[in-house]
């Protein structure tokens, strides 16, 4: 038993990983595997528990006998997660009582609608730093008490737990029935509708909000500290510690070395999610920015990030090739665009499915605006890159006026930083440097990141970020005249988008 390296798993949407790193945070390993996406009705995101469980401990296995190692060699694992999805289990049999809730299923639309109407919706910003929406895990957990008659009857007799992926996966990891950890961290935990965001305790009074008793739920534990041993007759086939949790933004924001106040990473994938340190602070947005843990360790305690979403990011350039068949691969986009010189005067506000933050107005839709008889293709698909920088603007001008914070820089990761054309223009408009990591997998890094920290196998937070370094840093080389022009442009658009819908 070397005890040379981490292992982290990243639970994620679309599939299941698990990442061996070593000392010098260099991936030795790596196995993924991807699991159903289940819709039973328009509107439900389901996913099944047991494949989940099925497909982690395959991953685990995969990736040990790909670095030639055991389980006894890792010093501990972590694990990250998609967050807010939830699953309802009996802890005498080990087996869930249905699907998991995904994050994205809309089911629980007219629970929102009563609980808002009913309690008003200051109470949960007041005491989460959310809104009340279908997305966090309480609107999930009352669905499954009101509509599934097993978790209903297995409340009554006191056969039930609830938890998040993570909660989920560490339960069964660390033997199930036999005894195992019903844990989950502060970030997890934060995305509930649940927890006293101050106290990152479980709040009685929105437990009765939702009629949920705190036996139900997991404790509440800090990202990064020894909850568990492994069961060794599980993948791992070791008693290895399990000594991280955070959900996957949170853990892409570690993995960023994101720990000072004031730093920000944002994630260009499918949509975007930008999250800023605050510190110790816990700054209630008045810009529509979600207030959640970024993490917490005992040594520390409890740091927090604004959180700002937007909902249409990668998935415009995917329209643009499958919807428009500008191209057949999202990276030709970036040949398209600069094939002209600048976007022609057309602004492209992508509110497919109205704005997310920080404006929050499902009556806009999506316009592309100043078209004219010299408009082509090159400054649809440049507008198109463009909106993505812009959105990412405003939720940085909203986040620093919440914090009253400056902001130093942005670190990026996702599937569009590989666009060098988007990465610089991001860099013109914040007048920011924005720097990408060599390591691209900053979720499962973050994850590790807690894991090793939590045991001893890295010394310090200074220690781990002095192993992470930048691959590229897009530094700022525009005007502030064309600037404000450019910026000028895109709210007027953004105003024509807004009321669309009556
Ligand atoms: P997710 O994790 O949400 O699935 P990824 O981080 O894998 O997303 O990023 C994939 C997204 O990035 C897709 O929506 C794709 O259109 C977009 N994308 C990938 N490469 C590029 C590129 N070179 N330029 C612009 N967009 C890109």
């Amino acid at each position: 038993m070397s005890r040379d390296y981490i292992g982290a798993i990243d639970q994620g949407t679309t599939s299941s990983r698990f990442v061996v790193f070593d000392r010098a945070c260099r991936v030795v390993a790596s196995a993924q595997k991807e699991h159903k996406q289940i819709f039973p009705n328009p509107g439900w995101v389901e996913h099944d528990p047991e494949e989940i469980i099925i497909n982690t401990g395959q991953v685990i296995r995969q990736a040990l006998e790909q670095a030639g190692i055991s389980g006894g060699d890792l010093a501990a694992i972590g694990v990250t997660n998609q967050r807010e999805t939830t699953v309802a289990w009996d802890p005498k049999t080990g087996k869930a009582y249905c699907n998991a809730i995904v994050w994205q299923d809309t089911r629980t639309a007219a629970i929102s609608d009563a609980l808002k109407a009913k309690h008003g919706g200051e109470l949960f910003w007041d005491k989460c730093g959310l809104p009340v929406s279908t997305y966090f895990s309480g609107t999930k957990m009352k669905w499954m008490l009101d509509n599934v008659a097993d978790v209903r009857q297995a409340a009554k007799d006191g056969r039930l737990m609830f938890g998040t992926i993570d909660t989920w996966l560490i339960w069964r990891l660390s033997g199930g029935p036999k005894g195992g950890a019903h844990v989950t961290d502060a970030t997890n935990a934060s995305r509930t509708l649940l927890m006293d965001i101050a106290a990152t305790k479980w709040d009685q009074g929105m437990l009765d909000v939702f009629g949920i008793d705190a036996a139900w739920l997991p404790e509440i534990r800090s990202s990064s500290e020894v909850y568990c041993h492994c069961d060794p007759a599980g993948p791992l086939g070791a008693d290895t510690p399990i000594s991280g949790i955070l959900g996957d933004q949170q853990a892409a924001l570690c993995g960023q070395c994101c720990f000072e106040p004031g730093q920000a990473k944002n994630t260009y994938g499918t949509g975007c999610f930008l999250l800023m340190n605050t510190g110790k602070d816990l700054v209630h947005s008045k810009h529509g920015m979600l207030t959640t843990v970024a993490y917490s360790d005992p040594v520390h305690g409890v740091h927090y990030a604004l959180e700002g979403s937007i909902a249409v990011a990668g998935s415009l350039i995917q329209w643009l090739r499958d919807n428009l068949m500008f191209f057949n691969n999202a990276p030709e986009v970036e040949e398209l665009a600069r094939t002209v010189k600048d976007n022609g005067g057309v602004y492209f506000v992508p509110a497919f499915s109205g704005l997310f933050a920080p404006h929050w107005d499902n009556t806009a839709r999506g316009l592309m605006i100043g078209l004219t008889h010299y408009v082509n293709r090159g400054h649809i698909a440049r507008a198109a890159l463009e909106a993505v920088a812009f959105q990412t603007w405003e939720v940085m001008r909203a986040m620093a006026e919440d914090a009253g914070k400056p902001l130093a820089e942005l670190k990026v990761d996702g599937g569009m930083v590989e666009n060098d054309l988007l990465m610089q223009f991001q860099s013109d408009l914040l007048s920011l440097p924005v720097s990408k990591p060599v390591i691209k997998e900053t979720t499962v890094l973050g994850a590790a990141f807690a894991a090793g920290l939590a045991v001893g196998f890295w010394p310090d937070k200074e220690a781990v970020c002095g192993l992470v370094s930048l691959e590229k840093t897009w530094t700022p080389n525009m005007n502030e005249q064309t600037r404000n022009q450019a910026v000028n442009g895109w709210l007027r658009a953004v105003e024509k988008s807004r009321g669309w819908i009556r």
